[in-house]
């Protein structure tokens, strides 16, 4: 500023001589007469949900499970945010803020409300210092429910998860595989919103479970469908109105396990097979006449073949002998030697090992 043009002038309203000056006023008269034009966030509200500790500052949701700060440092920050987003002045700011929020006095009923104390600095003027503004923010405490807690209270679900056995029952290793298989999911999911399964059973039937949401089950059910290599379908059906009188529609995701599980025994083109795995097209089985291993057309076994399973007598052997394609087997149950062939043989068996299998309409079949 040039102190030659300032000779003379004056202030308009205290008549100070000392410049400098803006609309014929002193700094100091400018400024209470230009008071800074910005929203001061009086007081926010602060709800905790008391189920799971989320926080909802001006109507937005912050979770805090999954923060690694503590409950202070989490609303000292929504808190700061919150006020710096309404402050909507026009020039560029400095601050600092000070407070007096503390961790062990959160969740006490007695204290119920904090301060914020904000400083802002701005220089709007390039004639003039800076602009240095304070004022303080109530942070009032509330206890709440959130909408994702009260919905869990209240039962509240958009979708069933079916898992179910094409024409049988789950073997109870699949029930053992999909239920970790569940579990696991809902492990990368245990931070999400609204992510929970209400009730989970396992009975003669399958596998059913009530889920949170339609995006979860239906998640869940693709999951486990490539993982089994099932078939999933979906059922859309009217359920109930509910309290606020909206519609509620479920869904449900059914997963159906293919007709022919691992590990069952089959009867298929005249001769029983072990089958090794099953994929969306094929069907790996072992045959326990040659143990030659064949990938068949799963269609083709699915309606030809049947299962056998329910008739087999399980029984132990030992490998007594060989000689050349001639082998005697003892059963350990009645220690009775069997003549066989060594192609009936699993592959990899020695003299004198053990070996699994069945009885079957009299005869023995030897898996592994
Ligand atoms: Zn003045
Ligand atoms: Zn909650």
């Amino acid at each position: 500023m040039n102190i030659i043009s300032q000779r003379g002038r004056f202030c308009a309203v205290c008549g100070s001589a000392g410049g400098p000056f803006l609309d014929n006023l002193c700094e100091k008269c400018y400024k209470k007469e230009n008071p800074l034009e910005m929203k001061k966030v009086d007081s926010l509200k602060v709800e905790i949900c008391s189920t799971c500790g989320s926080l909802r500052i001006l109507g937005a949701h912050t979770d805090t499970q999954n923060r690694e700060e503590g409950l202070e440092e989490v609303i000292r920050e929504v808190a700061r945010r919150a006020i710096l987003e309404n402050i909507d002045l026009d020039s560029t700011f400095q601050y600092d803020f000070t407070d007096n929020i503390e961790e062990s006095k959160i969740m006490n009923y007695g204290v119920k409300e904090f301060e914020i104390n904000t400083r802002i600095v701005t220089k709007p003027y390039e004639e003039f210092s800076e602009f240095e503004e304070e004022f303080r923010t109530r942070l009032k405490m509330l206890r709440s429910i959130c909408d994702d807690c009260s919905k869990y209270k209240s039962g509240y679900f958009e979708a069933i998860l079916q898992v179910r056995g094409d024409n049988r029952k789950l073997t109870e290793k699949e029930e053992e595989e999909i239920e970790q298989q569940i579990e696991n999911k809902m492990k990368q999911y245990e931070d999400a919103r609204l992510a929970y399964i209400l009730d989970f059973e396992v009975d003669q039937d399958g596998i059913t479970a009530q889920v949170s949401t339609k995006f979860l089950a239906e998640t869940l059910a693709r999951e486990i469908k490539n993982f089994t290599s099932g078939k999933l379908t979906t059922a859309y059906e009217h359920k109930t109105t509910s309290k606020d009188g909206a519609e509620v529609y479920t869904n449900t995701y059914l997963v159906k396990l293919p007709e022919f599980a691992k590990g069952d025994i089959v009867e298929y083109e005249r001769i029983l097979w072990v089958v090794k795995n099953v994929s969306d097209a094929l069907i790996k089985m072992e045959s326990l006449e040659t143990h030659e291993i064949k990938k068949i057309d799963r269609k083709r076994v699915e309606s030809q073949a049947s299962r056998r399973n329910n008739e087999i007598i399980e029984r132990e052997y030992m490998l007594v002998s060989v000689e050349g394609q001639t082998v005697i087997i003892m059963a350990m149950d009645n220690y009775e030697n069997i003549d066989d062939n060594l192609e009936r043989v699993p592959r990899n068996k020695g003299v004198g090992e053990n070996i699994k299998g069945f009885l079957i309409e009299e005869k023995n079949y030897y898996i592994e």
